[in-house]
């Protein structure tokens, strides 16, 4: 399924940088031991910088919930159309949610709560790979 190319500003740059080395890492506060995703420029929870660090998780995680677009207006995506895009709740990162195409699964045939992996797929506009996530069989 072709993709969009995100392009890296200097907020989520590390977030892209490893991405294109096949990890995920999330930005984390150590004063909080939270996880925040997509990435700011300080906690949401206790407004400082400081502790901001980049951490690495597994990218394993279970299929929350899903829904299917049948008209998106992202060209790009037109000609898969319907397909699925899902909620996925990651294992090492509670709270934090990715959305997924859930490739290799039927449109609409999504099993929630099911166990998933991640991928990266390489975007064709720049090659900024992408994470994607599979149900693992
Ligand atoms: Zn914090």
């Amino acid at each position: 399924m072709p993709k969009q190319s995100p392009v890296a500003n200097e907020l989520d740059k590390s977030f892209w940088g490893a991405c294109n080395h096949d990890r995920l890492v999330l930005q984390h506060c150590s004063h909080c031991d939270r996880f925040q995703h997509p990435p700011e420029p300080v906690c949401a929870a206790c407004n400082t910088a400081d502790q901001l660090t980049w951490r690495e998780v597994s990218g394993r995680g279970t299929i929350y919930s899903y829904g299917v677009v049948y008209d998106t207006p992202i060209s790009s995506l037109q000609e898969d159309q319907p397909y699925n895009v899902a909620v996925i709740d990651l294992e090492d990162a509670p709270g934090i949610n990715m959305m997924s195409h859930l490739p290799g699964t039927p449109v609409d045939d999504v099993p929630i709560g099911a166990s998933v992996r991640m991928i990266f797929e390489t975007t064709p506009g720049n090659g900024q790979k992408v994470p994607e996530w599979q149900v693992v069989a």
